[in-house]
């Protein structure tokens, strides 16, 4: 980086860190990882303080909920480097990140590359605004990893979509104001060739979701039926028929984030800030634990590569490689942070916080946004270009 460059960054990083101190509130500072501390937004979303909710305006006020999007899009038009900076002060001051949402997430970057001008102005500061929450209408009974195979069926009435089908596994639909869906709108076409990315408000007639109890007593997922739901033509992102495209690239940010550990519901705790020298005494521990932090610390500098290699348009396939490496990484950091905690790590809400339901929870980040063993068959064939069967 030029010298000129790295001036500038250290201009922001000073005022940056300056505007944090003087705005976020003492609620949003040092909290214990808890997923109501995690502000999600929306119509529906129950503020845990007002502290929480003020700064969530006071970030999105400045474009910070969405740092590197457009000013005009209701982002704050940050650099890379910015971005990082501001990630990297949040974190030093112990400020929580003001606002989470598959808006930011997923479907923002998916607009980004495929919406319309009038479909950015429109949807994408709501979102900064964390005004709309997105929940993700993918997976179906007979479709998950075999994605391309959803068999909810919008018909062409002209000025309309008439849906029917089913989705599952559908997080916080229950929750979420509007949902973005894959639909077959073409059944003649090979599956990849006939499916549309529609946009759909939560509370059109016909919508209904269903919550899926969980052995926790939790239920983030539901199930989601659509039955005879109108859906306006405008609501489409992309090519009718060629949504497969949206999809493929909204995953791609989908797996990226999730290998990163996430910055909401799984976002990995280093194992220094949960045990302490008297937890880690055998020497087999120490060597895990050593080995833990150096791969920790290689992936995170590979992450940071590929983002500034890959700046506004996503990584493409090695995102399977980010997916895979950092979920199996997390839940390795997982089961030794359990095995060193000893039966007081068991418990629920104990000495070491909730880590028991974190654990748990890792299990399924290899799981959600396409499984590991899927991930690994896209790295050999993609990346690698081995041959098939
Ligand atoms: C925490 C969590 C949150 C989720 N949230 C959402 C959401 O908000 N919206 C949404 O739409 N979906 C969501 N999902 C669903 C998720 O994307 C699917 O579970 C995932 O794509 C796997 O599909 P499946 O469960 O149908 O498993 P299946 O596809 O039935 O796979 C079953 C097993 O077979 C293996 N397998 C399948 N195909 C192959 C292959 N070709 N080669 C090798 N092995 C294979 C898989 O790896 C897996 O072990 C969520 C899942 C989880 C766990």
């Amino acid at each position: 980086m030029a010298d000129g460059a790295q001036e500038s960054l250290a201009a922001f990083r000073e005022e940056i860190a300056d505007w944090i101190d003087k705005n976020a509130p003492a609620d949003v500072r040092d909290r214990a990882f808890d997923e109501s501390d995690i502000c999600w937004g929306g119509r529906n979303f129950m503020f845990k303080s007002e502290g929480q909710k003020l700064w969530m305006e006071r970030c999105a006020e400045r474009g910070l909920t969405a740092p590197r999007w457009d000013v005009a899009y209701g982002g704050a038009g940050l650099s890379r480097g910015q971005e990082k900076v501001w990630l990297e002060e949040l974190a030093r001051l112990r400020v929580k990140k003001p606002l989470e949402s598959f808006g930011l997430w997923m479907l923002g970057p998916a607009l980004l590359a495929f919406g319309t001008e009038d479909q950015k102005r429109h949807y994408l500061p709501q979102i900064t605004r964390g005004e709309i929450r997105w929940c993700q209408g993918y997976s179906e009974p007979g479709a998950g990893s075999d994605l391309a195979n959803v068999q909810t069926y919008g018909a062409d009435k002209g000025d309309h979509w008439l849906v029917n089908g089913q989705k599952i596994w559908t997080s916080y639909a229950d929750k979420a104001d509007w949902i973005f869906a894959l639909v077959r709108t073409d059944r003649e076409a090979p599956k990849h060739r006939g499916i549309s990315f529609l946009l759909v408000d939560m509370t059109t007639p016909g919508i209904s979701t269903k919550p899926i109890k969980l052995i926790s007593g939790k239920s983030p997922f539901c199930e989601t039926y659509f039955t005879d739901v109108v859906i306006p033509k405008d609501q489409i992102v992309g090519e009718v028929n060629r949504g497969w495209d949206v999809a493929k690239h909204l995953l791609t940010h989908e797996r990226e984030m999730i290998g990163g550990g996430g910055s909401g519901a799984i976002g990995a705790r280093s194992i220094g800030s949960v045990l302490t020298d008297d937890d880690v005494t055998d020497p087999h521990t120490i060597a895990r634990a050593q080995k833990l932090e150096v791969d920790s610390l290689a992936f995170a500098l590979t992450m940071d590569r590929y983002k500034d290699l890959a700046k506004q348009g996503g990584v493409g396939h090695a995102s399977a490689m980010l997916k895979y490496y950092g979920t199996e990484l997390n839940k390795d950091r997982y089961e030794l942070l359990m095995a060193a905690g000893g039966s007081d790590a068991l418990a629920w809400e104990g000495a070491y916080g909730a880590l028991a339901p974190e654990w748990l929870r890792t299990k399924a980040n290899s799981i959600e946004g396409g499984t590991s063993e899927v991930m690994l068959d896209i790295l050999s064939k993609r990346v690698l270009e081995l041959p098939g069967e």
